[in-house]
């Protein structure tokens, strides 16, 4: 995660010193939770204080952490993948449809629940999914699902089509680092997807940073299936993985 780098490297006494004693008190203890924290990732994610969460806008939008002293500004690289879950609410059952376990929580509880985490916050996270109880039946299934190592496979070819797309550029690895200029370069689209993603981006409200992430996703997703082009079937997935942008997200 984020600090692992710094912890890893010997930097994070230093960083510790420097930038903690820089904080504010309050903002200190929170900050020093979410180092912790990181070690082990991010489950229950609104648990954290707003505060100690807000920290990862940089590193997640620019793969950097910078420090600002006086004399100096220093860049740490902080290239990291956040994977971070959390309920729909405080008691965790809203939304189940589950008799047996009805949401007890307020409308208020909830919303204050779900503002922990904001919106710049939650427009950085690249894919959003709800994922529903799973049913009896579906518990008791035994038929054998995709290995991880075929998965594995999959993803290994598609990070050798991104390698070769990027040959050029030695500090561009994946389609996740691609600037917006490399997006409107590799992430063409067809008129009937190009349609549809600005009727998405209008109608749903969405930000020109969630444009450039789903067309980065949609990128990927075509990766995956080997395809040279992004095509609507692509576009449609990426843009489902941005669901709790539709929530009318709370923050
Ligand atoms: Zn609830």
């Amino acid at each position: 995660m984020i600090f692992n780098l710094l912890l890893h490297s010997g930097l994070y006494e230093w960083h510790k010193s420097v930038f903690l004693d820089e904080l504010p008190e309050y903002k200190r203890s929170a900050f020093k939770r979410f180092i912790i924290a990181t070690e082990s990732g991010l489950d229950e994610l609104p648990e954290y204080k707003r505060s100690a969460l807000e920290v990862m806008r940089q590193p997640l939008e620019d793969r950097k952490i910078t420090v600002a002293r006086t004399k100096q500004t220093v860049d740490y690289p902080a290239s990291f993948m956040l994977v971070a879950a959390m309920n729909p609410c405080p008691c965790g059952h809203y939304g189940e449809n589950n008799p047996a376990h009805p949401c007890t929580c307020t409308p208020a509880q909830i919303h204050r629940y779900l503002s922990r985490i904001s919106g710049p916050l939650m427009d950085r996270i690249d894919i959003q999914c709800e994922i529903e109880a799973v049913p009896y039946d579906q518990l008791r299934d035994t038929t054998p699902s995709e290995s991880s190592a075929v998965m594995r496979e999959r993803v290994m070819r598609a990070r050798a089509i991104q390698q070769q797309r990027f040959a050029g550029s030695p500090l561009i690895h994946c389609n996740a680092q691609m600037s917006a200029k490399m997006v409107r370069q590799y992430c063409t689209l067809d008129p009937e997807s190009d349609k549809l993603l600005e009727f998405t981006i209008t109608k749903l409200g969405l930000s020109a940073r969630a444009y450039d992430r789903i067309l980065k996703v949609a990128r990927t997703i075509a990766d995956l299936e080997g395809a040279e082009n992004i095509q609507k079937k692509h576009l449609l997935e990426s843009i489902s993985y941005r669901s709790l942008d539709r929530s009318n997200w709370g923050g």
